[in-house]
């Protein structure tokens, strides 16, 4: 009981010393009475000497375990071995007076102080033995210590003792019969003492454990009967901020309310907690109880959220990303549908936005998304799904608005962002181009309508930056053939529709052809003879240039195989090619397969080619020219006309566009660009060929300049070779007559 209320927690130890007390008490007062009933004298008991020597021993015994817990250190076991000596003591005399009236009793004095003495020591031995931590020996030598000091206070006691019966008879006390009763009566109420203390101590131990088990889980537990709350563990008292007594009675849906299976709310005072439940029935208090396991998932949910969100939203600016939008958007067409109501889709792109991020950098190119990031979600309110779906790409889907509705909040927006941009420092050129589509007008499924809004925006911006342009009937007819020529394309390739025209590329002084250019037709079943400007583009954004592509280089090559030594082929390349990975490969195939010698090889790169800037890009033409094929810029003048790019890649010719030539004489910087441009691939040591000379006029004009090839009408036009083995005296010849 000590070493309990050693343990155990503040509010409790108080309990545990006095119960301890009471035991040991007990034991002093039953080791006396019983030793006393040993002496066969005929003495009767005063009941009130008797239960005052009880309460006496209990009392002093009491404040010995105080002692002995309270106060710190050996002086904490002496109070209490003192104490101890007190109880035996005082219980002792007064135990002896509960005899006063049935007896004499005569004591010597030096036995009375040898008594105390004795019985003090031993005392003190034992409270000095029970102060320390609590193990089996200790615990039987304090047992034997205390009950030697109880027994040699009384033997030495009685021994200095003369007791003379008094012969008055049983008068208000007990027999001699009685003494065996009150033998059996103290032997009964010490042992039930004693028990009950140790009993204690072991329901103590359970129960206290078995609540602490209750409390020490993660789950919050209710226990009800017939839907009322009949207890409750501390994790569930503190979920609903209430103690025990407020709850209990209570109807459980009160305090919680289930949801769907394993799922529900607590109702705390200031919210509702998200909860997972486990449902059962148990034992308790002999009944049949139900039983409610509550794990707080707020947490857990809160996590949830925000892994959702940062899966579904862009990181820069909160809008939806890509995958997100759409599958909103998907959900929120299907629902447009099911309800027979309209909506629209806006697609927008940023003006000039390449350039903010090249002059100013990319953190500002991030502020000014988050800034456009933030003028769309002030204009447009929900139900509308905004998504960043890359770059500068943004993508609004408005539920319930017809298109002439999204057009006035597309021009709501694009005024917004006008006044904001301009007064922000760094993007006062900053535009926004808006391109609309509309469901189901414009597209049944969302892939549909993103492809026709793409169109229409593709379509504002070529009409100008900064406008908003609705997907319409022209449009969509433009999208329609524009389909159409991409599945003719793919078809003609099977079918063999294409075939190749050369024209000639001719010295400057002689005139003679050193080369010839490869020019594609396609032969069309319906239309006649098409020129590239007609399917080029198509065939470039529908991919079927590769395979196009893939066929001219073959073809040009085993056709020029054919030819004279001396003359090469020019083939043209497009940007789309360039990026293939394995171009080199495909170029070193064609040479093998044709038998044609690398350097009888020019590819022909327009600078758009080389936009991206790819390391690929460069890699790629490196190993062009460790084949030995040589690198012609196509167009020159056309584009961007970069000198960089002529210095970075290993180009052999210049090509200057055929629009100079043709503005000669009427416009007078035609021919100082052409001059330039002859002077800087002089400089750089390229081959400079002159494009599209139709004239013999042209011809004198640039002969000062002195190009090192020429290539036009003037020469020959774009012709089938119908001898291959004598093409180069065909085009000779008729570059002559021409
Ligand atoms: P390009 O590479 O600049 O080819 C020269 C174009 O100028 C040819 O047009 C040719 O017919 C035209 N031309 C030549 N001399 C004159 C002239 O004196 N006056 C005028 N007005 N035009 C002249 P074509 O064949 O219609 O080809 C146009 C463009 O299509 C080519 O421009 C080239 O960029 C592209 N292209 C042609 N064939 C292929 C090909 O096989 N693959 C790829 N990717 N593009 C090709
Ligand atoms: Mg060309
Ligand atoms: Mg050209």
């Amino acid at each position: 009981m000590l070493s309990r209320a050693r343990q155990c927690v503040r509010a409790h130890r108080n309990i545990w010393l006095a119960v301890a007390g009471a035991a040991l008490g007990g034991t002093i007062w039953a080791t006396h009475f019983i030793a006393m009933l040993a002496y066969s004298i005929p003495v009767s008991y005063q009941l009130f000497e008797t239960g005052a020597s009880i309460l006496v021993a209990i009392g002093i015994s009491c404040l010995a375990t105080f002692a002995l817990v309270g106060v710190p250190g050996l002086s904490g076991a002496g109070i209490s071995g003192c104490l101890v000596g007190l109880a035996i003591a005082a219980m002792h005399t007064i135990g002896l007076s509960a005899i006063g009236n049935s007896a004499l009793v005569e004591g010597r004095m030096d036995t009375f102080i040898a008594a105390w003495a004795i019985g003090g020591a031993f005392s003190l031995i034992a409270m000095q033995v029970a102060s320390g931590q609590v193990t089996i020996t200790r615990l039987v030598f304090t047992a034997l210590l205390v009950v030697s000091a109880v027994c040699s206070h009384h033997l030495i006691s009685m021994s200095g003792l003369r007791v003379v019966p008094l012969d008055s008879g049983p008068q208000n006390g007990l027999t001699l019969i009685d003494r065996i009763g009150i033998a059996a009566a103290v032997c009964v109420v010490a042992s039930l003492l004693i028990a009950a203390g140790v009993a204690a101590v072991f329901f103590d131990r359970y129960l206290t454990d078995v609540k602490g088990l209750a409390n020490a889980t993660f789950e919050a537990i209710v226990l009800t009967r017939c839907g009322r709350v009949i207890h409750a563990n501390e994790k569930f008292l503190a979920m609903v901020g209430k103690p025990l007594p407020a709850i209990k009675a209570l109807n459980l849906e009160d305090i919680l309310s289930q949801t769907k299976a394993g799922m529900g709310f607590v109702k705390a005072p200031d919210r509702l907690i998200p909860v997972e439940i486990v449902e059962g029935a148990i034992e308790y208090q002999g009944r049949e109880t139900s039983f409610f396991g509550l794990r707080d998932i707020s947490e857990r949910l809160e996590a949830h959220e925000r892994l959702d969100h940062l899966a579904s939203h862009d990181p820069l600016t909160g809008l939806l990303n890509r995958r997100a939008f759409n599958a909103r958007a998907e959900d929120a067409l299907c629902l447009a549908e099911a309800e027979t109501s309209p909506a629209a889709l806006l697609t927008m792109d940023l003006d000039r936005f390449k350039a903010v991020n090249d002059l100013h950098g990319h953190a500002e190119g991030d502020l000014v998304l988050q800034e456009v990031a933030k003028v769309l979600s002030s204009s447009f309110d929900s139900p509308a799904l905004i998504g960043r779906m890359g770059g500068d790409e943004f993508t609004v889907l408005l539920p319930g608005k017809y298109d002439d509705q999204a057009q006035e909040a597309a021009a709501c927006f694009l005024s917004r962002f006008k006044t904001v941009f301009a007064s922000h420092p760094n993007a006062a050129a900053l535009g926004v181009s808006v391109g609309i589509a509309a469901f189901p007008a414009h597209g049944s499924s969302l892939t549909h309508l993103q492809h026709n809004a793409d169109a229409a925006l593709y379509r504002a911006k070529a009409r100008g930056r900064g406008r908003i342009y609705a997907f319409d009937r022209f449009l969509d007819q433009q999208m329609r053939e524009r389909r159409r020529l991409e599945d003719e394309l793919r078809r003609a390739i099977q079918m063999d529709e294409f075939f190749l025209l050369y024209q000639p590329i001719v010295d400057a002084l002689s005139g003679q052809p050193v080369g010839y250019e490869a020019l594609l037709r396609w032969q069309h079943p319906t239309y006649g003879v098409l020129a590239p400007a007609v399917f080029i583009e198509a065939a470039e954004e529908s991919g079927s240039i590769i395979e196009i592509g893939a066929w001219v280089l073959q073809r040009a090559c085993r056709q020029a195989a054919g030819w004279a030594e001396n003359v090469f082929v020019a083939v043209n390349v497009s940007p789309r090619q360039l990026l293939l990975p394995d171009l080199p490969e495909h170029v070193a195939a064609a040479l093998m397969a044709s038998g044609l010698s690398a350097s009888r090889l020019e590819l022909e790169l327009t600078e758009t080619s080389l936009l991206e800037d790819r390391v690929e890009v460069g890699q790629s033409l490196q190993s062009l020219k460790a084949l030995g094929v040589r690198l012609a810029m196509d167009d020159y003048g056309s584009g961007y006309s970069s000198m960089t790019n002529l210095r970075r890649y290993p180009f052999d010719t210049l090509k200057i566009d055929r629009s100079y030539v043709a503005a000669l004489g009427r416009d007078p910087v035609a021919g100082v660009v052409i001059e330039c441009a002859v002077a800087l691939a002089r400089g750089l040591g390229l081959t400079v060929v002159v494009e599209g000379i139709e004239t013999e006029e042209q011809r004198t004009l640039i002969s000062p300049w002195a190009p090192d090839l020429m290539q036009g009408f003037l020469f020959g036009r774009p012709e089938t070779l119908i001898n291959e083995a004598a093409a180069h005296d065909f085009c000779f010849t008729r570059s002559r007559s021409v």
